[in-house]
């Protein structure tokens, strides 16, 4: 069984459980993006915070040159802290407050991607009481569904995003009878973990139709925002570390027909920064039951929640065992029966004190822990500070 390297000596002197993020596949993994994104005519990556929003990990992210996309006020705190621009900025979001769209207005982000008309007349509103001009992009629901899992798809109509595609123009024309919105362009995001390219292409034939119509009515759209969604190889972390950004990037090329002078804008998460992390673990207990045996450790779903949310697969290595493998219920110490980190997996022998990494839960991991039970939040610690 191929394992990752970790610094195990070094792990030994934390307390579990805790993230660890390798910086160093974390920057190879931003410099696969900046190659490819250089080979393309205006395309613009930001990095959706919401994926991590661990201020080493931000730093590392700002430092290549991303901008940020933000879905809460607490996050646009959270970019510009880490050292984002403001003009890197992008803001989403079905449910705006007032203080985060005032927040947003007084950092003069870049855009505020508007999800419905109630919400472009406050910011307009809120806008014209600061004497500001906000820019804005419509999330469009473009009624693509994505081949994942049902909870984490966006773009079907179903949906409680965007603004319905038959709506479009009528609200733009709304826009331009306002004072202090300026209608920048569209913001598209049909959903997460999509490894299926044809999903994308699906999306660039319906912003092709949408630019098309736009067109005959004369009306131009400066910047395309295509959201993010590319998934990442959750069996595989050890063998495909960094996502095919170059297929990704293509298919966009190929198929999306940008005018001149227009920008495209990416908003990815997951790709960027899922690999890089792994939430390390001890073994407290190896528990024989009926008919199986138990690895019990000490991370439970309010460390890592994807397992017992969306039934997301983690890859686990016992990181101080070489003895052969036998397969364990690996489950945490939550009073919940959904407290299940994989069934039946088979793992190098475990022994009370082993220490087990949990692997490409660098994104939605950290960023998602809660204190049930009472538990103290993870610590998320990067490769240079150990
Ligand atoms: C969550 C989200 C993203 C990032 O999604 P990933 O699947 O992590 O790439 C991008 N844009 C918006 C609007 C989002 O809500």
């Amino acid at each position: 069984m191929i394992k990752g390297k970790f610094p195990i000596d070094k792990f030994q002197k934390i307390p579990t459980p805790f993230y660890y993020y390798d910086t160093d596949l974390l920057r190879e993994t931003l410099r696969a993006i900046n190659k490819e994104t250089e080979k393309h005519e205006g395309y613009i990556v930001h990095y959706a915070v919401k994926a991590n929003a661990n201020p080493k990990v931000l730093n590392v992210i700002c430092q290549a040159g991303l901008g940020a996309d933000c879905v809460s006020g607490g996050e646009i705190e959270a970019a510009i802290k880490a050292g984002f621009p403001a003009n890197k900025i992008v803001y989403a979001g079905v449910g705006k407050s007032d203080w985060e769209i005032n927040l947003g207005l007084d950092k003069d982000i870049f855009c505020f991607n508007v999800e419905s008309i109630p919400e472009l007349e406050i910011i307009n509103e809120l806008a014209e009481k600061k004497g500001k001009i906000a820019q804005v992009c419509f999330r469009i629901n473009p009624n693509v569904g994505a081949h994942t899992h049902a909870n984490i798809t966006t773009g079907l109509a179903e949906n409680k995003f965007g603004i319905a595609m038959g709506d479009m123009e009528r609200v733009i024309e709304e826009a331009s009878t306002m004072k202090n919105v300026k209608f920048i362009g569209l913001h598209f995001h049909i959903g997460s973990q999509i490894l299926d390219m044809g999903d994308f292409e699906a999306l660039c034939n319906r912003i092709n139709d949408l630019q098309k119509q736009l067109e005959s009515h004369r009306i131009v759209v400066e910047n395309i925002n295509v959201g993010g969604g590319l998934g990442v190889s959750y069996g595989h972390p050890n063998h495909l570390q960094i996502p095919d950004f170059k297929d990704y990037f293509d298919t966009y090329a190929r198929k999306l027909k940008l005018r001149p002078g227009q920008k495209l804008h990416f908003e990815l998460g997951r790709a960027v920064v899922a690999q890089c992390g792994s939430l390390i673990t001890r073994v407290l207990y190896v528990k024989e039951g009926v008919c199986k045996q138990f690895a019990i450790v000490d991370a439970g779903m309010t460390d890592l929640i994807r397992p017992a949310l969306y039934n997301a697969y983690h890859r686990i290595e016992n990181i101080c065992s070489d003895e052969p493998e036998e397969a364990y219920d690996v489950v945490g110490p939550i009073c919940e029966s959904s407290d299940v980190f994989g069934k039946a997996i088979d793992i190098n022998k475990c022994h009370r004190g082993d220490l087990l990494a949990l692997r490409s839960a660098g994104a939605y991991g950290e960023i998602m822990a809660s204190q049930y039970n009472c538990r103290k939040l993870p610590i998320g610690y990067i490769k240079e500070e150990i």
